[in-house]
């Protein structure tokens, strides 16, 4: 990358929202300066560029690719296939990339169950548009199918943090991100007291509005299920967690700590080690809600008592 003076980057999306582009978008003063130091190549949400043909994608050649998104479809295989050879630095960008994210959620069901409910047909054959690629048999995170030379994990990554790395990154040099959990930069009061079960989402928490969140008992310790001790910390910047700032508990948007690690297990650990009762969680699926990918959220079976939603119009889940 040294060399260049203007280092070239490409943004492309899979199974995204958009989301963490936004969020490049909202590094504010920061912006003008990033985006005179590089040249974008290829960015969808910011310029018209075609690139698609049949079969394959002919994308400009980059020297960082920041790739958002699940890989869902065979389509967007063909795509990180073509960004992974026409770029030399790939980025994981946002959680959705990096450990499957909400669209992992549809590893619940096998993909013929989930075309069966999104365009019924006949059954064991969907009504299929033609334009719809094919599902892939369940979605990936990005590493999962090519190399990747950076995480960035975030739903979506904090807008300061995606500037630094994109600095440190056109710099050629690896950025560090922060490595401990939400709980380590979370203010709140911790007596060491917990709540026995865990209480529905539907329970606010106990707080004083007029006090600082600095004076809120530990939303944990409340009963409310917090996802703090097992989800890497960031989304506040230096500041408060984005979400105990608003009063209600992390739901783990930005994955585990450990990028090799498991929410669902690791939840139930500081649950079981705190004395909770695990069976109080309505749907214990829900604690891999962003990070369903590596195989790691399974297609329930029917005979484990799941009807599927195509079958009966309504999800019971196991
Ligand atoms: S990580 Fe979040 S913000 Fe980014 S594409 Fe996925 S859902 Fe959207
Ligand atoms: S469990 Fe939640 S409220 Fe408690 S310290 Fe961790 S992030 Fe804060
Ligand atoms: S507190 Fe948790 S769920 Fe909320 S933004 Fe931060 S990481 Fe995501």
């Amino acid at each position: 990358m040294k060399g260049r003076r203007r280092p070239r980057l490409s943004f492309v999306w899979l199974q995204a929202c958009s989301g963490c582009e936004i969020s490049l978008l909202n590094s504010g003063e920061r912006l003008p300066d990033l985006l005179n130091k590089v040249e974008i190549v290829y960015f969808p949400l910011l310029m018209d560029r075609k690139c698609g043909g049949e079969g394959e994608f002919d994308l400009p050649e980059a020297d960082v690719g920041f790739v958002s998104g699940s890989v869902s479809s065979d389509e967007h295989l063909t795509l990180l296939y073509a960004l992974r050879r026409r770029c030399r630095t790939l980025v994981s960008f946002g959680t959705c990339a990096t450990h499957g994210g909400i669209p992992a959620l549809r590893n619940r069901w096998s993909a013929e169950a989930t075309l069966e409910t999104v365009f019924p047909g006949t059954p064991g054959q969907p009504t299929l548009p033609a334009e719809v690629p094919a599902l892939l048999d369940r979605v990936y995170s990005v590493d999962e199918k090519v190399r990747v030379d950076f995480c960035l994990p975030g739903c979506p990554p904090h807008p300061e943090t995606i500037a630094a790395v994109i600095e440190t990154l056109v710099t050629g040099e690896q950025p560090r991100l922060p490595g401990k959990s939400v709980c380590e930069t979370c203010p709140t009061i911790r007596t060491g007291e917990m709540h026995r079960t865990v209480r529905r989402f539907l329970n606010n928490a106990e707080y004083n509005s007029e006090e600082p969140v600095e004076r809120m008992r530990c939303l944990l310790e409340q009963g409310l299920l917090c996802m703090g001790p097992v989800t890497v910390g960031g989304c506040g910047g230096p500041a408060t967690p984005l979400c105990v700032q608003a009063r209600v508990p992390c739901r783990g948007c930005y994955g585990p700590v450990r990028s090799e690690g498991n929410q669902l297990l690791d939840m139930l650990n500081v649950l079981a080690s705190h004395g909770v009762d695990h069976r109080s969680i309505v749907d214990r699926q829900s604690l891999l809600r962003f990070s369903g990918a590596h195989g790691l959220l399974r297609s329930v079976r029917k005979t484990e008592g799941v009807v599927l939603m195509s079958e009966k119009g309504n999800k019971k889940s196991s």
